[in-house]
């Protein structure tokens, strides 16, 4: 596999249409997560998408299939754009980190996810500032703590910010909201319910603003 060296350098990247870009991540080497990971898993979308939801890596699902959020997680997200009104084609999906993090269980064969480091995301924030260069958003939606706190401060609480508009130079406006993965971890069907309907809530909240409507 090539070595990080060939890929291409920010200013290079942001020149670069999508196809190209995700060529280039497919050999990097930035930071150790290719070593146990299949493949990169690039954003996915058009590229005059009007929103771009950033998650926090790809699962065992999307490692195995070179694609982000096609597992039980995304298609919760599905669900979600569905019942909140927003059409999926206008929609680009990536994550702060293209490769998945995972240790093995301890017993049996799956592989347990784990947090990405600090400096694994950072490693990995080129490709996502090339991909926002190249789609330019109209509004970028964080998807879990993860994302929220790598693109807007480490101070930043989903549990207590989520749905609110944020002023930013990564797009004109950022939100952020829960990961459906976490919907998922909910401990019994009342909850998840519960849960999935705020996410919707939240959803809904950035199709409204999109439209202009300023009760939104
Ligand atoms: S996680 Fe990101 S920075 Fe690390 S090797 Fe994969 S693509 Fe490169």
């Amino acid at each position: 596999m090539p070595s990080r060296n060939r890929s291409p350098e920010p200013q290079q990247a942001y020149a670069a249409p999508l196809p190209c870009l995700r060529e280039a991540a497919a050999s990097c080497k930035a930071c150790d997560l290719w070593k146990a990971a299949t493949q990169t898993v690039f954003g996915e979308g058009r590229a005059d998408a009007t929103i771009m939801l950033v998650g926090e890596q790809p699962g065992d699902l999307e490692d195995r299939a070179g694609r982000p959020f096609v597992g039980p997680a995304g298609k919760l997200l599905d669900q979600a754009l569905v019942e909140a009104g927003i059409d999926r084609s206008d929609v680009y999906v990536t994550n702060v980190v293209k490769h998945f993090k995972w240790s093995p269980a301890e017993r049996g064969k799956k592989r347990i996810h784990k947090k990405p480091r600090d400096s694994e995301i950072q490693a990995c924030r080129p490709w996502l500032d090339a991909e926002l260069a190249v789609v330019k958003p109209k509004i970028l939606v964080c998807l879990g703590a993860t994302a929220a706190q790598s693109l807007l401060g480490k101070d930043f609480r989903v549990s207590r910010q989520r749905g609110q508009i944020i002023e930013s130079p990564l797009a004109p406006h950022v939100v952020a909201t829960v990961h459906p993965s976490s919907i998922l971890r909910a401990q019994d069907d009342e909850s998840r319910h519960s849960q999935m309907q705020a996410f919707i809530q939240d959803l809904k909240h950035v199709a409204r603003f999109l439209k202009g409507d300023k009760a939104a």
